[in-house]
């Protein structure tokens, strides 16, 4: 009984992503229409021109970035819960990071050691990715993100610590909460809200610890599961 409730819910928070993405990308596409539109008008002056079309850009640059926080792995037809090697998880989120954390002059240190979780690879990866990408984006003068995976006991702790600019209290308050952004135009305050409802799905929580100026880490523990016998 106790997976086939999980199972649902996983079937049900792929289905509320989906439909959430939809909901959300519509305004900026609608956003950048219109100004579209404008734009076929005859006489536009080449000013209002060049700002018409800078912002039907930012929308959609905003619609991508709403895309890429939710589902940039959700696969609906094919979630189902497997046993996870955490290592390779983190090694893929790590080498589609690489070229931000490049352009970032960010270096990203790796520790970790065999141990599996259950759940969905591709929310899973989207998870680690959401936090790993913010950690990155925190680095504005560079740092290093340090990732560690450790098992203690029946637990997997995920910690991923950067050098970058920290959160007030306030601000660590107010995770997860939809469309919370410090970024302006390039956030979308919906990468830590989906990470949340993911890890709590897998029956996991994240901790966070930050000082500002100094650097946040944030904790993921999940549940451990046994490692499948080799066939
Ligand atoms: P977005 O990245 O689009 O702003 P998120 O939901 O991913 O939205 O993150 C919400 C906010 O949480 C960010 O705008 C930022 O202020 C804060 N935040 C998250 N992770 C970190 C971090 N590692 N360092 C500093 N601030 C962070
Ligand atoms: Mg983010």
């Amino acid at each position: 009984l106790q997976q086939k409730v999980t199972q649902s819910e996983k079937l049900e928070l792929v289905s509320h992503l989906a439909a959430a993405v939809s909901h959300e990308v519509r305004n900026p596409l609608t956003a950048s229409r219109g100004f579209m539109q404008l734009l076929l008008e005859d006489e536009v002056e080449p000013e209002r021109r060049k700002r018409f079309l800078q912002i039907a850009i930012d929308e959609l640059d905003r619609a991508e970035g709403i895309i890429r926080d939710y589902l940039t792995f959700a696969k609906p037809e094919t979630e189902h819960t497997q046993t996870l090697y955490v290592p390779d998880e983190i090694h893929r989120v790590v080498e589609i990071l690489t070229p931000l954390a490049n352009m970032h002059t960010v270096h990203i240190l790796t520790h970790t050691t065999l141990c599996c979780v259950k759940g969905s690879p591709h929310l899973f990866t989207q998870s680690l990715l959401n936090i790993a990408k913010n950690a990155i984006e925190a680095m504005t003068e560079g740092g290093t993100l340090t990732i560690r995976l450790e098992q203690e006991g029946d637990k997997v702790c995920i910690s991923l610590a950067d050098t970058g600019t920290g959160m007030t209290e306030k601000q660590i308050q107010r995770l997860g909460e939809p469309y919370f952004s410090t970024k302006g135009t390039r956030g979308t305050g919906l990468g830590m809200m989906v990470t949340y409802r993911i890890i709590s799905a897998m029956g996991g929580q994240i901790q966070v610890n930050s000082t500002v100026g100094k650097g946040t880490t944030f904790r993921i523990l999940l549940p451990a599961s046994r490692q499948p016998v080799p066939l």
